[in-house]
């Protein structure tokens, strides 16, 4: 058998420049993060051959009895990670995951209230040309304009007067914790489901450092791949008894074969997520984004134009705003860029620029904490930032700054 550089020189070409890349960059995009080298391993494994259509115990194929054992394993370690009753690791990714609860447990034209995209909610909580915001009727909660938070007053009322089935919690960008009890609350007075949607601060909840929706919600979704730092995929956690419509909605009802080989990555994660150095990274992940804050809510930062939402951050990520700084989103993202530092562009909410451009940034930590980054190195990429941002900045400087950040943390020195 020949290798894949033997084989396909051109893609064994592009996946290792992406080796040198991630590497040699400072990646800062919140919804990333590195999996470790078993992930990877068991992601490359000949799992990826095998049909098993159905689940553990109960499948339309022979020959599952390995595939059962490592889905099994996933299914719990996910149980016990989370506290949860029910666990279906088959989604092939976030979407996924959300679109097969909503199919399970909603039917076209069914109401659900969840947070606007351009205040932070994400395309599957019932924007306008997703499939949740075509085949169910979506209506949007927002953030406050004095403080950047969930305006709660505002989830109760619009809850009251649409009367959703399903209430979605949970967001892509957004600088704070939910409060999952008045969600609950909110839900309860309503006759309405909870769905929360955890997929960015899975890895905190895991760590203990961010309350945990499980108890509260009827059902909760992830993706593997944020700040839990696995393979790129989903996954749903729902009370015993929605357990049997859960499982035929993502198959047979919106999937076919599930990818064991991402299963078996999915269950390596898992146990990476129950340790204590895991912890220790979200830790990190944290208080990495709070020196961020920190440091680009200082008086030289307002003076350049600078702000970030509500003033600070609680999870793992800071979204700076823009609206004031001469600087929009794509050319703050490009500057970025150009010192060697990914992070994407994001809309703040009530953004006077178009989608395209924005004016703000979302920058986020857990990429940087698994690549091992100290608080100290935290406070130098977070120095550099603040650098870049303001109206002179000095690129030669802080490319090489980050360089020997870049250089301080290898990055997968086995491959
Ligand atoms: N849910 C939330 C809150 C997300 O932020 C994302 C991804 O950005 C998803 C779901 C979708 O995940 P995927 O990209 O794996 O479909």
């Amino acid at each position: 058998d020949q290798t894949l550089s033997e084989l396909d020189p051109e893609v064994s070409a592009a996946v290792n420049a992406e080796l040198a890349r991630q590497r040699d960059t400072l990646e800062m995009i919140a919804s990333e993060n590195f999996a470790p080298q078993a992930v990877l391993e068991a992601q490359g494994t000949v799992l990826t051959n095998k049909y098993a259509e159905g689940y553990p115990g109960r499948r339309y194929y022979g020959g599952c009895e390995h595939v059962d054992v490592v889905e099994q394993l996933a299914i719990d370690r996910a149980k016990a990670l989370f506290g949860a009753e029910h666990a279906n690791v088959q989604p092939h990714s976030g979407a996924q995951a959300n679109t097969a609860v909503y199919f399970a447990l909603l039917k076209p034209g069914d109401t659900i209230l969840g947070l606007d995209l351009a205040h932070g909610g994400h395309l599957t909580h019932g924007m306008r040309i997703n499939y949740s915001g075509k085949i169910l009727n979506a209506v949007a909660y927002h953030v406050r304009e004095e403080d950047g938070t969930v305006d709660y007053d505002e989830v109760a009322a619009l809850a009251k007067e649409h009367q959703p089935k399903m209430i979605v919690a949970g967001w892509s960008a957004y600088p704070r914790q939910l409060d999952f009890e008045r969600f609950r609350q909110i839900a309860d007075e309503t006759g309405a489901l909870l769905m929360v949607d955890m997929a960015h601060f899975a890895g905190l909840v895991a760590a203990g450092l961010h309350p945990n929706p499980v108890p509260f919600a009827d059902v909760v979704t992830t993706t593997t791949h944020k700040t839990l730092g696995g393979p790129r995929g989903g996954m749903i956690l729902a009370k015993a008894a929605l357990g049997k419509k859960i499982n035929s909605a993502v198959f047979p009802g919106m999937q076919g074969g599930p990818l064991e080989h991402v299963i078996a990555a999915k269950a390596v994660s898992f146990k990476v997520a129950a340790s204590q150095a895991f912890a220790e990274r979200q830790r990190r992940t944290v208080a990495g984004a709070k020196l961020l804050a920190e440091r680009l809510t200082r008086p030289d930062m307002s003076e350049a134009g600078v702000k970030v939402l509500s003033g600070g951050t609680d999870v793992h990520l800071v979204l700076v705003d823009l609206v004031d700084s001469p600087l929009n989103g794509q050319e703050a993202e490009d500057r970025l860029h150009s010192v060697g530092i990914t992070v994407n562009r994001n809309a703040v909410p009530n953004d006077p620029r178009p989608p395209m451009v924005t004016s703000g940034l979302r920058i986020g930590t857990p990429a940087l904490a698994t690549r091992g980054f100290s608080e100290d190195d935290f406070t130098e990429v977070s120095d550099v930032i603040a650098e870049a941002l303001k109206p002179e900045f000095d690129a030669e400087a802080l490319s090489a700054r980050v360089r020997a950040l870049a250089a301080k943390h290898p990055l997968y020195p086995n491959l």
